[in-house]
């Protein structure tokens, strides 16, 4: 499926819940979210059809996201169900980490193929002040959960932020010296709650002068350490725009397609079936806007915070 400048859109993030264990500070309102009523939130049946919908469109890569989706009900019926479509070549899931030690491997076994980590920070004292209630060595002990789980290929999602975590870039990408994983910097965007603290992407370079180019990876430029097991990537949306590269479309969890995560534009899918629901999430495609405008605009038009879209 192709949106109106060409781009072939192939990759579905969906949003399992807006809720979650931590209160990340620039994610999440230090008082979290509202919990809505039961029915203002997609059944686990609604987000199997809409992922169907989608994959009957052309799509063929589903991440499940949120709010955190290891605290939704029903989470791995909803990876079984989405794993089992016809045309579903992936399932991903990107999570906070803190569930991963009980959840690995049912996640696994469920027919999750990778996982993304969140982790900003290293070190305990920050870990728990900038997420204002969790524990890193719970995180640590999930990629540990992951690794005997299976999983390969996991990324480390690191959102760099000046004053809070741009000392610790060296430490990050020296984990993929000694682990096969993938460190993901991504610069921080003007969204939600989020304040001040941005740093291009190309701060890693600068920090780490012994990183050598290796292949991008969809929206990712990489680099590896010589002799490292590991990757580190850069994520860059507001530095080096990838707009034209983009493949994705994101549903919240309250049936709501985005066809572009900085557009205040949604789709309501709720309540449709078979050739209408398809029908909806093509115009959303076909709507999908050229660029965001973030730099020019110093804010994002997302309309929501990130965690009531799925990052
Ligand atoms: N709870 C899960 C987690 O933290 O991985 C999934 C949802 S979270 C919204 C997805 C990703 O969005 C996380 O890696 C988070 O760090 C990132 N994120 C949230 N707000 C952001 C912002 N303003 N700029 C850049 N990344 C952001
Ligand atoms: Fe929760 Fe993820 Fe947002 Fe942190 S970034 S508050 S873990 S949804």
């Amino acid at each position: 499926m192709k949106d109106s400048y060409q781009r072939e859109i192939t990759y579905l993030r969906l949003s399992v819940t807006d809720l979650c264990n931590l209160r990340c500070r620039y994610c999440m309102p230090a008082e979290g979210v509202v919990k809505k009523q039961h029915s203002d939130i997609c059944s686990v049946e609604e987000l199997v059809e809409m992922a169907a919908a989608a994959a009957d469109c052309g799509v063929t890569k589903v991440r499940l996201t949120g709010g955190e989706p290891l605290v939704r009900r029903g989470i791995l019926d909803i990876c079984r169900g989405i794993r089992a479509l016809p045309g579903i070549r992936e399932l991903c899931l990107t999570t906070n980490g803190i569930l991963l030690p009980e959840l690995a491997g049912p996640l696994r076994e469920a027919g999750v193929e990778r996982l993304n980590v969140s982790l900003d920070t290293l070190r305990p004292d920050r870990y728990a002040w900038m997420t204002r209630r969790g524990e890193l060595g719970q995180v640590l002990r999930g990629l540990e959960a992951a690794a005997q789980a299976g999983f390969t290929g996991t990324k480390v999602n690191v959102v760099l932020m000046a004053g809070f975590n741009d000392d610790e870039v060296e430490d990050f990408v020296a984990l993929t010296e000694q682990y096969p994983l993938e460190v993901r910097f991504i610069e921080l965007m003007p969204m939600g709650q989020a304040g001040e603290g941005y740093l291009p992407g190309d701060t890693v370079l600068e920090r780490c002068r012994s990183l050598t180019p290796a292949e991008s990876a969809g929206v990712a430029r990489r680099w590896r350490l010589p002799g490292g097991k590991g990757l580190v990537g850069l994520i860059e949306p507001m530095s080096h725009r990838f707009c034209g590269s983009c493949d994705r479309i994101r549903i919240t969890a309250d049936g709501r397609l985005k066809p572009c995560l900085h557009s205040g534009q949604e789709i309501p899918l709720r309540g449709l079936h078979g050739e209408d629901l398809r029908c909806a999430i093509r115009q959303g495609v076909a709507a999908k806007p050229e660029r965001h405008h973030m730099a020019e605009e110093g804010r994002s038009r997302a309309g929501r915070d990130m965690n009531q879209i799925g990052g």
